[in-house]
């Protein structure tokens, strides 16, 4: 038992020292070069990223400061529906708001007329 064992590592490894011409391989043992192939490339692309990533890691101080003033302060919608956003604007309402006041500046009163006008000239719309 332990005899059969022992020559099948040796066998193993000498196929494994043995560099044969893909041309001439077996369908199994192409596709065991494959795979050996692709295994070796895989680790050097892991220890590659591993080595990156070790040395981009950030200092727990740096990294905390930058946490801490990354996240955007939220601000009132311009719209006015009292929503929350990151920009001037909850997605959408720019032109929800747009429309409002173009139809504004149409339709309403004179005094509402003047003001739609003043707001659209200072959105830039
Ligand atoms: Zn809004």
């Amino acid at each position: 038992m332990a005899s059969t064992t022992k020559t099948e590592t040796t066998a193993t490894e000498a196929t494994e020292e043995v560099t044969k011409d893909p041309s001439e391989m077996t369908k199994e043992e192409l596709l065991a070069h494959v795979a050996a192939l692709t295994a070796t490339k895989a680790a050097a692309n892991g220890a590659k990223r591993e080595a990156a990533r070790r040395e981009l890691v950030i200092g727990d101080e740096r990294l905390a400061w930058v946490v801490a003033n990354a996240r955007p302060a939220e601000s009132d919608c311009l719209c006015g529906c009292g929503g929350k956003t990151k920009g001037r604007f909850v997605p959408g309402h720019d032109a929800k708001l747009k429309s409002e006041l173009m139809a504004t500046a149409e339709f309403g009163t004179d005094e509402q007329k003047a003001q739609a006008n003043a707001a659209l000239a200072t959105f830039g719309w």
